[in-house]
């Protein structure tokens, strides 16, 4: 198994099992996530029992790099390979207030939205924690410098993977972990109501961001087939709920498809739903899926909706670069190799 799936409980506990001491999880968790070793017999402050248990048991690599992009404004795009061969991404951005990277959650996705290049790809499997530690990880080994920010917002729904969600955000949090504060982090949602509520409850500060997309059933269910499933009033129910009971801002993604969710009465429909909700609109210009038909709005078009939302006293936001626009970034590598 691989090591970075142990929470430092677990890593105790196995420890204790195999008549070892429990400091020795803090020397090992030193080594795994402040030195990043590559291999055990780095470990040079342990016995060689340990590190031969150690070597017994699990194993350190979880990817192989097959391929980086890096552009111009200094985002990275990682191809990994996964120890069973199947293929996932990673982008890393640089941002002015530090270095930010998109982790992905699953192999494919099962959500299926209309618009979206990772849905057009059946889920094949969960990663497990570590897998979505070693993205982290590997990447800062890539970059040589430290990530201090992340969005889950690679391919997969991570709520469709919480267990392993919880366990990455509970080890890349921690401080004897990649210590990665918990407002710099933020998971992205395609609306799963009952893992939104019990979310609420986490206990760790990480911000929120749900991909709404539509201020109606009958446009969101044209996007998100998963609407059948959690229509827009319980994916509103579930962000109040979530709201009152952590009092934290949640962030609302609205990707502009031309002709689709971009008129004018939309945009006030989405004011009426928003309206007096402690929210913050991301307007995404669409990154354009060829097999899905949808066109990025006109860019006037996204600025008078930007202007609705604002006159009505929403705070909005409209991401205009390019390279910097996390969800283009996170989609583009995997439309080009993974088909
Ligand atoms: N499954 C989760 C997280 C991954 S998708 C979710 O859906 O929220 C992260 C974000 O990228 C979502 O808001 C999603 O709607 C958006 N996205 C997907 N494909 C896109 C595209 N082609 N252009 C712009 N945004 C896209
Ligand atoms: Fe899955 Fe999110 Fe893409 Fe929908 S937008 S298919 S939930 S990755």
């Amino acid at each position: 198994m691989l090591i970075y799936n142990l929470t430092h409980e677990e890593l105790v506990q196995f420890l204790l099992d195999h008549g070892q001491k429990k400091y020795r999880a803090d020397q090992i968790w030193q080594w795994l996530y402040k030195q990043k070793v590559q291999s055990f017999d780095e470990m040079n402050n342990l016995p060689n029992e340990i590190i031969d248990l150690l070597k017994e048991n699990f194993t350190l690599q979880a990817l192989e790099l097959v391929l980086k992009h890096v552009s111009a404004d200094g985002t990275m795009k990682a191809l990994y390979s996964l120890s069973d061969g199947h293929l996932i991404e990673s982008v890393l951005m640089k941002q002015h207030y530090g270095n930010s990277i998109c982790v992905t959650t699953q192999v494919g996705c099962n959500i299926g939205c209309s618009f979206c290049a990772s849905g057009l790809l059946k889920k094949k499997r969960d990663l497990n924690a570590g897998e979505i530690i070693a993205q982290i990880i590997e990447t800062e080994r890539l970059l040589k410098e430290r990530i201090s920010y992340v969005v889950v917002m690679g391919i997969g729904e991570p709520f469709d993977n919480y267990e392993n969600l919880l366990k990455f955000l509970t080890t890349i949090n921690s401080p004897k972990g990649l210590a990665i504060g918990a407002r710099h982090i933020t998971v992205s949602t395609s609306g799963i109501v009952p893992k939104i509520k019990e979310y609420a409850h986490m206990g760790l500060q990480v911000n929120l961001a749900i991909s709404l997309h539509a201020p109606n059933n009958e446009i969101r269910s044209k996007l998100m087939r998963i609407n059948n499933a959690y229509p827009i009033e319980e994916v509103i129910g579930a962000i109040k709920y979530y709201l009152s009971v952590t009092k934290r801002r949640v962030t609302i993604e609205y990707i502009l498809i031309d002709g689709l969710n971009d008129s004018k009465e939309t945009a006030i429909e989405l004011t009426q739903l928003l309206k007096g909700l402690n929210v913050y609109v991301n307007l995404i210009p669409y990154n354009e899926v060829i097999e899905s038909g949808y066109k990025r709005s006109k860019t006037e078009t996204m600025e008078a909706f930007y202007d609705t939302l604002m006159k009505a006293n929403i705070q909005v936001t409209l991401r205009k670069e390019q390279g910097h626009d996390i969800n283009a970034a996170c989609g583009q590598l995997r439309s080009q190799h993974l088909t």
